[in-house]
């Protein structure tokens, strides 16, 4: 950045995802889940560093060039299904002509060809076939959503990287955007879901990878993470309880700057187990960053608490 301040916007973050699994990345507004998106398809600012590895069905993303990023990445290796959906279509052309271009780029097919198959396209996302001559401006949200999956799709890409696919939406196009989703994924693509909306990630993720300041804290099943145990990261759990039909109970504090992270565990200001050892930042062991992390026995006999004040 400008007078040679640096931002760790992402550090540290590891995973792993199969074909056919979902993957919820969550956390805060800000916290470094977008950087991490813009990363996998090389779309950082130029003054962006990457550093580390990310292969997906063998191909090295972190460093390849803009030529291999157009070419194999994009589209092909992973498809995007983007934030905004209504703003990333074109507006001055209708949905029909941008898949059939998307087809044409992606697959090869003649222009002849490519508008039977936009209908198919369109058809794999639930588009409705009588309103491919529709311009974006004229679709609802959950059209303008199921657009940009039909285009997501085109590829084949064994990756789908969905960028808060349901902000904006109301709870009922939240839940069958989510489960449109899911059901990509189920025919054996990947799925990695960046999301702030955890009844989304509740509804649809196996796994959920939670960050905080630009790292993942915890990483974790998604049946024990909503489940009776819960997560066992503090912010985690301050994020569980923050949901309206939990606690309601806001994270106190705000979280650090990016560009002034503390030596120690970023949360420790906001955490009230925090302790002597949190002044050293916590190593991610065993799918946790924390030096106090909640004991799965614990989490349990707090909630087994709380049902019985209830
Ligand atoms: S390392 Fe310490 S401050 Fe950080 S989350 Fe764990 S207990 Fe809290």
């Amino acid at each position: 950045m400008r007078g040679g301040r640096h931002v760790a916007a992402v550090s540290g973050a590891s995973f792993d995802l199969a074909a056919g699994e979902c993957l919820a990345l969550v956390g805060e507004s800000g916290c470094g889940k977008s950087v991490l998106a813009s990363a996998l398809l090389g779309l950082l600012p130029g003054n962006a560093q990457t550093a580390g590895t990310a292969t997906v069905a063998g191909t090295e993303l972190l460093g390849a060039d803009e030529h291999t990023l157009a070419l194999t990445v994009r589209g092909r290796l992973v498809g995007l299904v983007p934030q905004s959906p209504a703003a990333h279509l074109t507006p001055v052309r209708t949905v029909g002509a941008q898949i059939e271009e998307t087809l044409r780029e992606l697959t090869g097919l003649s222009r002849k060809a490519a508008r039977s198959a936009a209908v198919a396209a369109a058809e794999r996302a639930a588009f409705p076939a009588d309103h491919l001559d529709r311009y974006p401006h004229e679709l609802s949200g959950g059209l303008a959503q199921r657009a940009a999956t039909a285009l997501a799709l085109i590829g084949d890409a064994p990756l789908l990287l969905a960028d808060e696919p349901t902000t904006g939406l109301d709870r009922d196009l939240v839940n069958r955007t989510a489960d449109e989703l899911r059901r990509h994924t189920d025919d054996g693509r990947a799925l990695l879901m960046i999301t702030h909306d955890l009844a989304a990630a509740e509804r649809i993720a196996d796994r959920v990878a939670v960050m905080y300041a630009g790292r993942i804290v915890e990483l974790t099943g998604a049946r024990g993470f909503f489940g009776e145990s819960g997560p066992r990261h503090p912010y985690a759990r301050g994020l569980l309880n923050a949901l309206p039909e939990r606690d309601f109970t806001a994270v106190p504090g705000l979280p650090p700057e990016l560009s002034d992270l503390p030596e120690g565990c970023a949360f420790a200001a906001r955490c009230d187990r925090a302790g002597e050892r949190c002044a050293v930042r916590p190593a991610f062991t065993d799918g946790v960053a924390c030096h106090h992390p909640v004991t799965p026995a614990a989490a349990r006999a707090a909630s087994t608490k709380d049902v019985h004040r209830a």
